[in-house]
This record gives C-alpha cells, structure tokens and sequence, in this order.
C-alpha cells in the first residue's frame, strides 16, 4: 500500500509531514512512500535523499491520490477532490472549521486529526501539538530577541554596560515553559504567569520567577498583572483554551504604559490574540512598542519541525495499520478520539 506525501501549499509553509528519516519506519512497516517532487526541499530534505530511502518521486496527483496521505496542514478544495475514496488522511485538520470535514466526508475520505490525539502518557509520541508548540516557543523568543533594540543578556564592555532584558512570559503550557527557558538561556530575567497554579512549580524549575496573583480580587490581579507588564521589555503571550478565542491580557491601554522600544510577540495571534492591538501575521508598531503576530512559527524551524511532526504522524499512523491494511478499531481510545471522519460521516462534534 501506498503512503502519499504531497508537497504543502498553504502560503509560508516550509514543512513536510514525512522526511527521509521516517521513509525507513514506512518500509519497516510495509508502505511504500510516494513524495511529491520537491516536497521536502523547503524544509532542507532533497528528493535524492528520500529516493535513497526507496521512496517513488512523482507528482502531486500521484501523491494525493495514495491509499494513505500524510499531511502537514488540512487539504485545500482542489487537494481533497483529489484523493481517493476509502483513503485515509493523516494531517492537522484544524477541525473547528466544519467546511473542510465535510468536504472529506463527502469524498469518503477517512481522516484522522493531529489536534484531537489525546494528551495522555500513551499519546505522547503522537502529541504534534505539544511538539510543533514547543518549537513555537523557542522561535518566538528568538524573533522577540531580534527585534529588541538592546541585548538580552547582561553585557559588561569597556564602554560601558547593559542591563539584562526583563521579559514576562503569560501562559505557562508547552510554548511558554519553551519561550521562558529560551529566554533564560539568552541571559534575560524572566517572569511567568499562568491561571493554573500548578505551574508555579514547573516555572520555578526552570530558572524563572511565577508571578503570584492567587490571593487577589480578580479586578486586583488585573491592576496587579497590568503593573508587572509595565516594566517588561519583552511580553511573549502564549495563553490560550482549546477550541475558544484567545483571552484578552493585554489591552491597549496598558501597551501605551510600556517603555518605547518594548517588544510583544503574541503568540496566541491565530486565535484572535491576546494582545488587543495585534495584527494576525504582521508585524506592527503601535506607541513604539513592536507587536508580532506572526503565526506559523514551527515553518520557520522547518526542519526539526517537520522531522518531529513526521514522527509523531507516523506514531498516530501505526494504530490505523494493521500490517497489511488500513484499520479502524474505534474501541482504542486514541483512534475514536482523533477519527474526525469515518465512512463518510463527521464524527467530530466539536470541543
Ligand atoms: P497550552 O494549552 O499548552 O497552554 C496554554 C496556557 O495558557 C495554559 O497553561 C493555560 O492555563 C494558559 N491560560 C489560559 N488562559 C489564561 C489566562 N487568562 N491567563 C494566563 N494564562 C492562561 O497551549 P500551547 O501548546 O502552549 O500553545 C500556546 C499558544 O501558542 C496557543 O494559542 C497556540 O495556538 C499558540 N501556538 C502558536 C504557534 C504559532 O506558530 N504561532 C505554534 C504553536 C502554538
């Protein structure tokens, strides 16, 4: 049987959702890859490496219409009429657009969601969000670093010296605990806040400062969280709840109390953000303070990103193998939870 990896077409995407270092596991497991001519190459994979792994290199068509397609982002209208019925799909789905699933179902493609893996111990080697996030994280900080007008680091020279940057990080999940300890290791002080008081701990564990607000008024933790942001050089936002808008933490108000030259990188820009001053995939200055919106950052580390994501996809894949041919056995938990279209139906009901 054949697994298809066409080349992504969403605009800024660098990734591939197989690389050749995962052709090997598709071998092992008898599938027979089929890339789409160049598909890697924006990532940093040529196709003579794949073609040296014993994967076939053909087309776009020949690649979406494979028994088995893996995929970095959902298929665009013209990519989904191209598979096959009974294929199955394995990509981020971005389910909460319910056109994209119908447009599968109807199709009687079976696709099955990175998004909707659950996050559980024997999930974790499926866990694209997790991963893809954690690369997020650190990219972030590094663009927060290059468009800050000083150091991040403590800087001693015979002309004299600068002080470390002070960066806050909101939201402590998998690309905060990233961006903060990317963050310390560039020599910067580094503040976090989450909602969540367990990751008070986790916080502390790498090197940074938990911004204690548990036993305020919610109107007093705002002025008090509003006050600490004043005296950030640096705010990376990374606060979010599946399947919801952003949260605001950031209005325009407060921006205008930050120091001229003040970066904010608001992660959570796809989501609606959680400044409210951004601008999804620009980069604007507001009041002197620069707010990134940036919102495919893992395309910009596309090659440890898609060598994680290629594994975790192909994690995911093995439990809808049986060895000789596609399987749905819905009694596992992760397959029932991630199978968003099955035979034709929709089995997502929303999170
Ligand atoms: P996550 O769910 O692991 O973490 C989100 C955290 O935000 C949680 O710890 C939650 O408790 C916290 N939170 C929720 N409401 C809050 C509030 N009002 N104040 C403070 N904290 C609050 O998510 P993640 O995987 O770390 O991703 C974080 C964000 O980054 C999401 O918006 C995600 O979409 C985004 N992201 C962006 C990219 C990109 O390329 N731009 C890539 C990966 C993730």
């Amino acid at each position: 049987m054949r697994v298809g990896i066409p080349k992504e077409t969403r605009l800024g995407e660098k990734r591939v959702a197989c690389t050749p270092e995962s052709i090997d596991r598709l071998t092992k497991l008898g599938l027979k890859a089929v890339l789409e001519e160049g598909a890697g190459l924006s990532a940093g994979f040529m196709d003579a490496q794949y073609a040296e792994k014993g994967a076939e290199i053909r087309g776009a068509k020949d690649a979406l219409c494979a028994e088995i397609i893996l995929k970095v982002h959902p298929p665009s209208e013209t990519e989904a009429k191209a598979m096959k019925s009974g294929a199955l799909l394995v990509s981020f789905l971005e389910p909460q657009h319910r056109d994209g699933l119908n447009r599968l179902a109807s199709g009687r493609v079976n696709a099955a969601a990175l998004e909707l893996v659950p996050r559980t111990s024997r999930a974790q080697s499926m866990d694209a969000l997790s991963s893809q996030a954690g690369l997020a994280g650190y990219r972030a900080t590094i663009e927060a670093a290059a468009r800050y007008p000083r150091f991040f680091p403590m800087m001693m020279t015979s002309a004299g010296s600068a002080k470390p940057a002070r960066v806050i990080v909101l939201g402590v999940g998998v690309a905060g605990l990233q961006a903060i300890s990317t963050a310390k290791r560039l020599g910067a002080t580094v503040q976090a806040y989450d909602i969540r008081p367990e990751t008070r701990e986790q916080v502390k564990s790498v090197g940074a400062k938990f911004i204690d607000l548990e036993d305020a008024t919610k109107e007093r933790q705002r002025v008090l969280l509003n006050d600490k942001l004043e005296q950030a050089d640096i705010l990376i936002t990374t606060a979010s709840v599946p399947g919801r808008k952003a949260p605001l933490l950031v209005s325009a108000s407060t921006l205008r109390r930050m120091r001229p030259g003040s970066v904010i990188v608001d992660m959570s820009a796809a989501q609606g953000g959680n400044c409210e001053l951004t601008v999804p995939n620009e980069i604007v200055v507001r009041e002197g303070i620069t707010i990134v919106g940036i919102t495919n950052y893992p395309a910009l580390v596309p090659g440890d990103a898609s060598q994680f994501l290629s594994r975790n996809l192909i994690s995911l894949l093995t439990l809808f193998w049986s060895g000789s041919s596609i399987k749905f056995d819905l009694t596992d938990d992760i397959v029932s939870a991630s199978l968003a279209v099955y035979d034709g139906e929709v089995r997502f009901r929303g999170y």
